[in-house]
């Protein structure tokens, strides 16, 4: 595909890629000039970022219940709620991660001092994926203002109405020669690739990011991957009915009640032991109850599968051999609205698609083990996961699946608590991508933390320059 000087990629938006190496251009130019290093800048996008989701609200949350058919409390709860945290944060303390940390050097350096100064990177790109499209468009532009770059952001065109809200409307609240939102999918993202940035920051997709590091190659440009995978949640059998109650709650809205499945740190599978795991069932088919209501469907608690590509993925992986029939609970999907069932698995194959590729939708097969500790091998023979989920109040199981385990993030007793603290990195190992960001980890993804060393010239060692007197080093 030749980008020539037009391009029509989604609807009826049209794509200049002209006007993009000139919009490339200004902004190298304007970070050159040293704006938006200023603080001031960095203070009045960030309040600009604010503004934009305080007084967009509404529209945020009708972007999100349109695309992708979310409640607004859990939109609220996952996105506008969450993002004004991370702002604020950002407010009140990009100045403090921005000051010059002071160090030592060694004795060698006589009358010497030190600093390590945060400085931008200059020009990035952030891709972003459609299950969170605030969230996870803004939460990585937070920092790169933070930072004091300048930022393009291309949201995903499978959550349009988001998409377009972003592109059209925040960049009346910021200053757009230093941040641009261009719309688009696929074959704008890969001609946004090949151009030259000082780091690109990725959402998505293993297979997309397979795309996004060859092409990084091309420049040596730094990339953060926030991918996918399968997490795994071990369920303890857990010994009052409080706790496990609690346990099924936070399994249930972390599988079903956060963009109905399709989330990255969604729980994907569940190991339980054998003799627990009808209990479990029966405990989850009442919490989807009590929860979702006789009709989930009606009760618009749950949000749609983004669209008809994912529907059918994920009935294909329903209809591979021998895993309709360990459907306990659910399974049908409504092909008019994408609405899908709360939907339960005992036992499905272990080679089926369903077990080795992420699902990303409302299904939630269930594992059995005979003993619980024999999970820790089951998550090790498979790649290393972006989350790993325990319920359990066992220390020695806790101690053991942190020091025996990899994941990018280990929860005990619930599930996708981690994404809305800021005071934790969060990012993936292995496959599930690399580097992290939130809070002050967002700021350190988009800066060089610069060595500064300094000397006075008062004295030195002597036997630092030759000619050196080689009766003292005889060898
Ligand atoms: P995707 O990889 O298909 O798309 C992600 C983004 O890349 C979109 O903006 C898309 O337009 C763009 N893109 C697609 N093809 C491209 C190409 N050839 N060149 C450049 N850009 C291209 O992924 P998706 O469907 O949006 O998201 C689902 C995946 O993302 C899942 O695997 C999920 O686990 C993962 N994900 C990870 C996180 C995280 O924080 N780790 C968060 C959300 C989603």
């Amino acid at each position: 595909m030749s980008f020539g000087a037009l391009v029509s990629n989604i609807g009826d938006m049209e794509f200049s890629a002209e006007a993009l190496e000139r919009d490339i251009n200004n902004m190298r130019k304007y970070y050159g000039s040293g704006k938006t290093k200023e603080t001031s800048w960095r203070e009045s996008q960030l309040k600009g970022l604010r503004n934009f989701v305080k007084e967009n609200e509404e529209e945020i949350l009708k972007a999100l219940k349109k695309d992708l058919g979310k409640h607004h409390v859990e939109a609220f709860r996952d996105e506008v709620g969450t993002l004004k945290k991370s702002i604020d944060l950002a407010i009140k303390s990009f100045k403090k991660w921005m000051a010059g940390k002071e160090a030592k050097l060694p004795q060698i350096a006589l009358l010497s001092s030190a600093e390590i100064v945060a400085e931008p990177l200059g020009l990035v790109l952030i891709i972003s994926s459609w299950n969170f499209p605030f969230g996870l468009s803004l939460e990585p532009l937070i920092g790169a203002i933070a930072a004091g770059n300048v930022a393009v952001l291309k949201p995903s065109e499978l959550a349009p109405t988001s998409s377009s809200l972003l592109a059209t409307v925040l960049p009346n609240y910021l200053d757009n020669n230093g941040i641009k939102i261009i719309e688009g999918g696929p074959q704008i993202g890969e001609h946004l690739l090949h151009k030259k940035w000082d780091k690109i920051f990725f959402t998505g997709s293993a297979r997309v990011g397979r795309i996004v590091m060859s092409a990084a190659v091309e420049h040596l440009t730094p990339i953060t991957l926030e991918l996918g995978g399968k997490c795994p949640a071990l369920v303890d059998s857990l010994s009052t009915s409080w706790d496990r109650e609690m346990a099924v709650k936070r399994i249930l809205v972390a599988k079903f009640g956060a963009c109905a499945g399709q989330a990255c740190i969604a729980i994907d599978y569940v190991l339980v032991e054998k003799s627990f795991s009808s209990t479990l069932v029966e405990l989850m088919k009442e919490g989807i109850k009590k929860m979702f209501g006789d009709n989930p469907k009606e009760s618009n608690t749950i949000a749609r599968i983004v669209n008809k590509q994912h529907s059918n993925r994920i009935k294909s992986l329903l209809n591979e051999p021998n895993v309709k029939e360990s459907v306990v609970f659910g399974g049908s999907i409504h092909d008019d609205d994408l609405f899908m069932e709360p939907t339960i698995l005992l036992d499905p194959p272990l080679e089926s698609a369903i077990m080795t590729e992420e699902i990303f939708g409302p299904v939630l097969p269930i594992i059995t083990v005979e003993k619980i500790e024999d999970g820790i091998e089951f998550i090790n023979s498979k790649p290393k996961p972006l989350a790993i989920y325990a319920f359990t109040k066992n220390n020695t199981l806790q101690r053991r699946l942190v020091s025996e385990t990899s994941s990018g993030s280990i929860v005990f007793n619930d599930a996708i608590l981690q994404y809305i603290a800021d005071t934790i990195p969060f990012g993936g190992v292995g496959e599930c991508g690399f580097g992290k960001y939130h809070g002050k980890f967002s700021f350190d993804a988009f800066s060089h933390h610069k060595a500064v060393a300094r000397r006075s010239y008062y004295t030195d060692f002597w036997f630092r320059f030759p000619p050196w007197n080689l009766n003292k080093f005889q060898l």
